[in-house]
């Protein structure tokens, strides 16, 4: 990914992808003193890039630090950075970390450095192919208790058991897995939040112990929009086998069915699909609706 061609904003500047480098005692890579986001550009336009800037802030103060750009200033570097990069439909990554000038836990007066990359990374949006739904495990690592682990940042450090438990179910050829929480009731996929329906009701966990996505949030409203019932409550693993349908949500999953957690298997069904449908609806801008 070092190698590719075109720009990262860095530190306010367009330094050249290949020459977007920072030394190996960066804090950040010791001590995961890091935040980032992941976001999606449709048709030329970043979905919701207003609210992820704000999370990035959000993640970093709980983290005890201050991104040095504003949220207004990070939007426009988007902005021209997805121009400049000439992309339509791409993957958005900012990133906020400790940088070199301080080795210890304790890195107080370390410089924050903040960059933005984009690729290229068109949106797969084959529906016949989705609607097919994909296979997780279940973790053997649990999403942390919120006194043990800043869980509404979104944390290069909280990262560290998905990585674990995505590669895990990996190697046993499922797609992804499903992680419980600390109290054993289910919390998420590695990287998206995760949505049940029972008798034409969607159920999902609540967002206490790890990020209420952007997604979440929008496919809930979706949801609504279209009169369906939606209960955020606690979830335990032995109800599995009592839902219908099941579907992930995030910023780079979108909406993804589901057609197997371990033993428990699923019919990606109607409100999958419908909502899985509106998403992409909601993310396109208008002018590229119309241009189809
Ligand atoms: N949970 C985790 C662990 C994630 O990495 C993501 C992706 N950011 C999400 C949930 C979904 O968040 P969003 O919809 O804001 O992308």
């Amino acid at each position: 990914f070092d190698q590719l061609d075109g720009y990262i904003w860095f530190n306010g500047e367009f330094v050249p992808w290949k020459e977007a480098k920072i030394h190996v005692l960066t804090h950040g890579l010791h001590y995961a003193s890091g935040v980032f986001e992941g976001e999606r550009a449709y048709g030329g336009r970043v979905f919701k890039l207003t609210e992820h800037n704000q999370r990035l802030h959000r993640s970093a103060e709980i983290l005890g630090f201050k991104i040095p750009y504003t949220v207004e200033e990070l939007d426009a570097a988007t902005i021209e950075l997805l121009k400049r990069q000439g992309f339509a439909d791409a993957y958005v990554r900012p990133i906020a970390w400790r940088g070199s000038e301080m080795m210890g836990v304790s890195a107080q007066n370390s410089r924050i450095n903040v960059a933005i990359a984009i690729w290229q990374w068109g949106s797969y949006f084959n529906p016949a192919e989705k609607l097919k739904g994909i296979r997780l495990d279940i973790a053997d690592y649990r999403r942390p208790d919120p006194k043990t682990a800043p869980s509404a940042s979104k944390a290069a450090g909280l990262y560290m058991i998905c990585t674990i438990s995505k590669h895990a179910a990996e190697a046993k050829g499922y797609a992804d897995a499903m992680m419980l929480d600390y109290r054993g009731q289910v919390a998420e996929a590695t990287g998206a939040n995760i949505f049940f329906v029972k008798d034409g009701v969607i159920h999902t966990p609540l967002p206490d112990c790890f990020l209420n996505g952007i997604t979440r949030q929008t496919v809930i409203e979706l949801a609504k929009r279209r009169g369906y019932e939606i209960v955020e409550r606690a979830i335990w693993p032995d109800e599995l086998s009592t839902f219908s349908e099941c579907f992930l949500t995030g910023s780079a999953a979108e909406v993804t069915p589901v057609s197997e957690i371990g033993p428990y298997t699923f019919t990606p069904a109607a409100i999958s699909e419908t909502l899985m449908n509106d998403y992409m609806r909601e993310v396109y801008p208008a002018e590229a609706a119309a241009a189809e």
